[in-house]
């Protein structure tokens, strides 16, 4: 199967357990305002290529014995890996005849059905959670997260191993009302780890080769380490009151 990537990163431990190799689909239904991948937001344009699942499990075929030594494996990630929902799953299944394990970085903001296509071809969910409040999701992101909510507990009845990741915007998210939702939200659907994303903004410059606005172009205030690291410790204690596995950085 052919399909859209716009990287391929080795040697990641911060896209789940172990040591991991990641692959970046091309493709978002989401146009997040922090975004730092605006490469992703459309699959077969400049910025991504083409490949064939055989020539990335080949890639990993290489990976596996870091991924052995660590309980590591491969992520899909993005953009959002089930908008290429053929493609995702030879890899995905690629992976599973091998014996290389896998992991699904999602926005949720996809059917149900894709996930059920995928289902039993994953071990792991890394589920972002951008706002527990829905006008606020929409204003931020472009859509609400109704139906992310509703993947998400449709996932934890089933069972699944679910890493919540959550990006901290400054001026977007960084609440209390928002830590304690996502940490109220953790401890119901039994999740593995919060993980804590601080904002940065890497993406700016490609933006700018990309010729599309920054939506964050000219705020002064997301450039303070200080603020971001003092913040970001009082977010992590407020979601720690209602679950207690919250790791910073992923
Ligand atoms: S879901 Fe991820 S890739 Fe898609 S727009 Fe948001 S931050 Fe970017």
């Amino acid at each position: 199967v052919f399909g859209s990537i716009f990287n391929f990163q080795r040697y990641s431990i911060h896209d789940g357990p172990g040591i991991r190799s990641t692959v970046f689909l091309s493709g978002c239904p989401l146009r997040c305002a922090w975004c730092c991948n605006p490469e992703a937001f459309t699959a077969g344009e400049r910025f991504s290529y083409q490949v064939e699942t055989r020539e990335i499990l080949a890639w990993l075929r290489e990976d596996r014995p870091y991924f052995r030594n660590s309980d590591g494996g491969v992520t899909l990630s993005g953009g959002e890996p089930l908008v290429q929902l053929d493609f995702a799953i030879s890899i995905l299944r690629g992976c599973r005849k091998t014996g290389i394990g896998t992991a699904l970085e999602t926005c949720g903001e996809v059917d149900w059905d894709r996930f059920q296509a995928v289902d039993g071809f994953v071990d792991h969910y890394l589920f972002d959670i951008k706002h527990t409040v829905n006008h606020l999701h929409k204003r931020y992101t472009g859509q609400g997260n109704q139906r992310i909510f509703e993947n998400l507990g449709m996932l934890s009845r089933a069972g699944k191993q679910i890493y919540l990741r959550v990006p901290l915007i400054p001026g977007c998210n960084l609440s209390r009302s928002f830590a304690e939702g996502v940490g109220r939200l953790a401890r119901k659907i039994s999740a593995r780890e919060v993980h804590l994303l601080p904002y940065h903004r890497l993406g700016e410059l490609k933006y700018r080769s990309l010729k599309v606005s920054y939506p964050f172009a000219g705020r002064k205030d997301l450039l303070s380490y200080d603020y971001g690291r003092s913040a970001i410790r009082k977010f992590s204690e407020q979601v720690r009151q209602y679950f207690p596995r919250v790791v910073s950085g992923g």
